[in-house]
């Protein structure tokens, strides 16, 4: 074997494992970076060499994702990877070597590639069939139950035609970043946490991350139903799929491109072909602001005849370009490892990183999560390491480029705290610092019980809090109630006797907020407000109740609860049983804080749906599940059934309504929209996002 032979070889067989862990585990083994060299310069040696271009190289097939734990079907359409292009320049040759290749002029449709799963939705006679993965491109795995639980994906689609619908599967940047937090070794980015999510085997779980999906392809049975790609997405949208609206449309002549955008009746940008570098750049700048990560944008032959001519390598589409972005990774070094005690005690290791520019933000501290994240790292203090920061997501070392030279090899967290000395204890993959009255505990307990997220007292900010804790004279939350502000703040310089008496007034007002308020402010790991309204909620609307569950140990009462996963369940029980936070909740009860769930807060509905009975079908924005819609109808007089027949008086329809809404129509039933409702409703209720409470796996 000569050199170049050998390093085909070498290339192909380390690009196939790491396609392993990347594809199948979720938990690649290098950055995209690092890969797409690798991949670029295989792609660069068979061109020069054909002579030792190989069936097996991953230049020639789909990345595959296939996975024992589920079936295996085919597909009946083609699921492929895109050919890439890192440069506006590149994508306008491709775009004139079409033209030029079909001896025609194209429309040229671009959308944001999203960064997810490739999933392939199968219809028959309207009915979602089948849900699969990409797999190696001819045959996918099943994952239909998994992808039942994604709200936005129509189970019935408004007509009986046979279709397949591709799309990609995500989990949006919030969500991650607030999920993430909680698993023990945390995954890298939104794609792999949603890669790993749709290949878990119980669907109770995946329910419970709140994934999302664009549609970006249909096929349909008989081919002549749809002849350009905008009509197919247009169509789409019209079945109630969701469709990514942030796309363009391109021809040689912008006058074309709009009048086209338009009779498609989608929104968008249109543009001829000489706008379209500016299009890239504004839209790689803007892909900060979306709610989602894209790792580029991709480009498409919009008519349909063109496409079939134009064919498909085993790789790829020959009709369709991606424009990545340049990935927002970055090299620095680990100039130390600190460790930093949390409000809870959590003791977090933070590397101190030389600052370096990622994504347009300045990199020096990046959070380690824990002891088995550094270990699956191997880093130590003095490596060079590759770090990255995807859209807004936390920033992360991605891996050890280099060990330093002479270093100490892995690092090790302290086995006592930095802080108070007491000896560190481990819980699950996290240590903790277990003494109560270490003091930076008490300082963060203290900064977020008045902080925004807390009592939100106003006039009270951590600075103020900082010169009472110093002195002494504030050692847990109940003494800010106790406190003599003139006394304590009077000779402070800083403190004249109007924002004395503003500091009263906020400690006052903040004596009468809400039992949730409270509730929150006690800092319990994972009971956020979200957590809060779920206990109370489901019932548990004192701080009686709550601590009762936790004495007699009830894990079942909180697990009972749909939200509530069994990690999240065992953390308040052990919070409410803790000596110290029971003292604290009798001292802050007695100082007349609200220890339940004011009546007046649930406040009695007029029952302005008496007499109603009401259909609710759909998907919705902040009924989700649709269950909190009916509770809503019924908590105002009204009844609700399942099916619309001829006693229905209305028909709540969210997005992918199908059969129902067509029955309604015909039977003359009050069809009613989302917007519509919510102004029906006397109080708006929390949005989707606020509903989500616990995602513990
Ligand atoms: P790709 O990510 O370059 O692009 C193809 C995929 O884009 C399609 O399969 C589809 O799922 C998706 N997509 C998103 N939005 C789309 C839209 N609007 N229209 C059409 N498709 C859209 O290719 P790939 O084969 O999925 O993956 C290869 C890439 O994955 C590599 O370039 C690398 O970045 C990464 N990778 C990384 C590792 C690693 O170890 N880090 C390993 C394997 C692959």
């Amino acid at each position: 074997m000569n050199a170049i032979q050998q390093e085909v070889r070498s290339l192909i067989k380390q690009l196939s494992e790491y396609q392993k862990s990347y594809y199948v585990d979720s938990r690649p083994q290098v950055s995209d970076l690092e890969y797409d060299r690798l991949f670029d310069r295989l792609q660069q040696l068979e061109k020069d060499h054909p002579e030792f271009s190989y069936p097996d190289s991953p230049t020639r097939r789909v990345g595959s994702d296939l996975d024992a734990d589920f079936p295996e079907v085919a597909h009946t359409i083609p699921v492929l990877s895109l050919d890439k292009s890192y440069s506006a320049e590149q994508l306008l040759a491709w775009i004139e070597k079409t033209e030029s290749k079909l001896d025609e002029q194209v429309g040229i449709v671009i959308e944001e590639k999203i960064d997810g799963i490739s999933i392939v939705l199968y219809y028959e006679d309207g009915m979602l069939r089948r849900a699969v993965t990409r797999g190696n491109g001819a045959i996918g795995n099943d994952v239909t139950d998994n992808v039942r639980t994604i709200a936005s994906v129509p189970l019935r689609i408004p007509t009986n035609q046979t279709l397949a619908v591709r799309g990609e599967v995500y989990l949006p940047k919030a969500s991650f970043a607030q999920l993430n937090e909680q698993l023990e070794v945390p995954f890298a980015n939104p794609r792999n946490l949603a890669a790993g999510t749709i290949r878990r085997v119980k669907s109770s779980q995946v329910a419970k991350v709140p994934l999302q999906m664009f549609v970006y392809e249909g096929f349909w049975e008989s081919d002549d139903q749809m002849k350009d790609h905008l009509s197919i997405l247009s169509t789409l949208s019209s079945y109630g799929f969701r469709i990514n609206e942030n796309l363009a449309y391109f021809t040689q002549d912008a006058t074309m491109a709009k009048q086209k955008l338009k009779e498609a009746k989608l929104n968008g940008f249109a543009g001829s072909f000489g706008d379209i570098a500016s299009y890239l750049d504004t839209h790689t700048k803007r892909r900060k602001e979306l709610a989602y990560e894209i790792d580029g944008l991709v480009a498409k032959v919009d008519e349909l005849a063109f496409r079939e001519l134009l064919g498909y390598t085993e790789h790829h589409p020959r009709w369709a370009m991606a424009y990545k972005f340049e990935s927002p990774q970055a090299q620095t070094e680990v100039l130390a490892i600190d460790v930093q005690v949390g409000r809870t005690g959590r003791v977090t290791p933070v590397a101190r990183v030389r600052p370096v520019q990622v994504a347009g933000s300045t990199i020096s501290n990046i959070t380690l999560h824990n002891q088995d994240y550094i270990n699956m790292l191997e880093l130590g203090v003095g490596d060079s390491v590759e770090i990255s920061r995807r859209g807004d997501v936390i920033p992360a070392v991605e891996r050890v480029i280099e060990k330093a030279e002479g270093g100490e090899g892995t690092y090790h967290m302290p086995t006592t705290c930095p802080v108070c000395s007491t000896v560190l204890v481990q819980k699950g993959a996290h240590t903790f610092c277990p003494n109560p009255n270490c003091p930076q505990q008490v300082k963060g307990r203290i900064e977020f019980f008045i902080g925004k997220d807390g009592m939100d007292i106003e006039n009270f900010g951590p600075e103020t809090a900082a010169v009472l804790i110093d002195r002494g004279l504030v050692t847990d939350v109940d003494d800010l109630y106790r406190l003599d502000y003139r006394k304590a703040l009077g000779e402070q310089s800083g403190f004249g006797e109007k924002k004395i008496r503003l500091i009263e007034d906020g400690i006052q007002k903040s004596l009468k907020k809400p039992f949730r308020k409270v509730l929150v402010a006690l800092g319990i790991p994972e009971l956020g407000k979200k957590g809060a309204d779920i206990l109370v909620n489901a019932g548990l609307d004192s701080m009686e109740k709550l601590l009762n569950v936790a004495r007699e140990q009830d894990i079942q009462r909180l697990v009972s609860i749909k939200q509530i996963g069994e990690k999240s369940a065992q953390l308040y029980i052990d919070a409410f049983n803790d000596a110290a936070m029971i003292r604290r909740i009798d001292a802050l009860a007695t100082l007349g804080l609200s220890m339940e769930e004011q009546q007046q807060e649930e406040a009695p509905h007029e029952q302005s749906f008496a007499g109603q009975v009401w259909c609710v079908t759909g998907s919705f924005e902040h009924f989700n599940p649709r269950t909190l819609a009916l509770e809503e109808v019924e908590k105002r007089g009204g009844r609700t059934v399942s099916s619309v027949t001829g006693k229905t008086t209305h028909l709540l329809a969210g997005s992918g309504a199908g059969s129902k809404l067509e029955a309604a129509k015909k039977l003359g039933v009050t069809v009613i929209d989302e917007q519509t409702f919510l102004s029906l409703l006397e109080s708006v209720v929390p949005k989707r996002e606020e509903r989500q409470g616990e995602f513990s796996f």
